[in-house]
């Protein structure tokens, strides 16, 4: 089933987009509206659809130690849809934690984003890192994520507590400014502006994220919907990135080794004495977590239009990057099958044609 995704730190939903230029019946005017290029939606344009699992917690992510036999255990998972924006600084709580009065080499559990950015802060704190994972780059969750900087779908409002809050505004501080310093075609990260169907300005978490954020007069915009919000924020790539990331790990001397644990035991059986679990979904089994849900997104992936710089957000999501047209908007709590639903994928595209068809005025 098809579900509306929501792109406001879990608050508030998108609205249906309405395709249609008059409000009430009055006719608008668009003398001052600024031409964008609508993206070209057909199926012939389709070069592959994927879909993921979103490693949800109701209360949010999970950073915290405990003791497993002999080893300190680090957890750092369960970051729903906003995994990739939050690498950097979950990740940086979690070594905090760890690396305190420790001494000899780490082990790291995962190489999806979470793996790989505790990996780098391990080894850049001066450690010696070995990362121990079933699967790598590109077949990850986090290769899957559309890239949006922004925290979305991280936790359930009204269960989580204080405490998670300030970790969470933490963790988006230290990952808002470690993005923006590997900018760039090496990391595949760069800024755009981003359009949200919405009449109220992005509610700020931390200070300067995200820049701009004003609503637009209707008739400054091309979109075939009244009410919209400009914000800027940063979009990664992240097959670009990953791969990258998995360099800079191998570079700094760490080492990795494909490998799938089943119980804690064999875990408690490593030779490292500290260990940071970034095993995402799979920590549901690893560690009984019943708390951490799958929630499943799809994406149609369009041929790339370079002439598309900017990302749409309302019913469903646009997100331009080098390697295609990200097409997304399915928020599926529950759903393990890991595979494109043709009815949906027809929805996305059917969604999107009606709406880019609909530009008020083209660049
Ligand atoms: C469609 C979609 C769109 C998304 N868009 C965005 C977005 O725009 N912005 C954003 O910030 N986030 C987005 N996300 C969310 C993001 O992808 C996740 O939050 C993030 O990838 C989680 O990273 P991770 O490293 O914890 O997990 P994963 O990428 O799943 O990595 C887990 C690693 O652990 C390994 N592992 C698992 N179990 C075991 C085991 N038992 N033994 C050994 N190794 C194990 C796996 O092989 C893997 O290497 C999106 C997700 C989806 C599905």
């Amino acid at each position: 089933m098809l579900l509306l995704d929501r792109r406001a730190f879990g608050l508030g939903s998108a609205a249906l987009v309405s395709g249609c230029a008059t409000v009430g019946g009055r006719p608008r005017t668009f003398a001052s509206c600024t031409p964008l290029a609508p993206v070209n939606v057909d199926a012939s344009r389709v070069i592959r659809t994927v879909a993921g699992l979103r490693p949800y917690r109701r209360s949010g992510f999970v950073v915290r130690q405990e003791q497993l036999a002999e080893k300190r255990l680090v957890h750092n998972y369960g970051h729903g849809g906003g995994g990739i924006t939050l690498s950097w600084g979950s990740s940086k709580l979690a070594t905090e934690l760890g690396l305190q009065g420790h001494s000899g080499p780490v082990a790291v559990l995962g190489s999806g984003v979470m793996g790989l950015s505790t990996a780098r802060l391990v080894q850049e704190a001066g450690f010696a890192v070995i990362i121990y994972t079933a699967a790598l780059p590109p077949d990850t969750t986090s290769n899957i994520a559309g890239g949006q900087f922004h925290p979305f779908g991280v936790f359930h409002d009204g269960e989580v507590t204080a405490e998670f809050k300030t970790q969470f505004a933490r963790a988006l501080d230290y990952s808002w400014r470690r993005f923006q310093i590997m900018v760039g075609d090496d990391y595949g990260i760069r800024w755009l502006p981003t359009y949200v169907q919405s009449d109220s300005p992005e509610a700020q978490v931390i200070a300067n994220f995200p820049p701009i954020n004003r609503v637009l007069r209707a008739a400054e915009h091309p979109f075939p919907v009244d009410s919209i919000r400009r914000y800027d924020t940063m979009y990664v790539e992240t097959g670009r990135y990953l791969r990258q990331m998995v360099r800079d790990v191998q570079v700094a001397g760490g080492r990795i080794e494909v490998r799938r644990f089943a119980t804690p035991t064999e875990i408690a059986a490593l030779p490292e004495a500290l260990v940071f679990n970034c095993t995402g979904l799979g920590s549901r089994d690893l560690f009984n977590d019943q708390e951490l849900h799958p929630v499943r997104g799809q994406l149609v992936i369009l041929e790339p239009q370079p002439e598309v710089r900017y990302a749409y957000l309302g019913d469903g999501y646009m997100f331009p990057r080098a390697d295609g047209i990200l097409l997304g908007g399915t928020y599926e709590v529950d759903q393990w099958d890991a595979t494109p639903q043709p009815a949906d994928i027809e929805r996305l595209l059917s969604v999107h044609k009606r709406f880019f068809d609909g530009f008020r005025c083209t660049a």
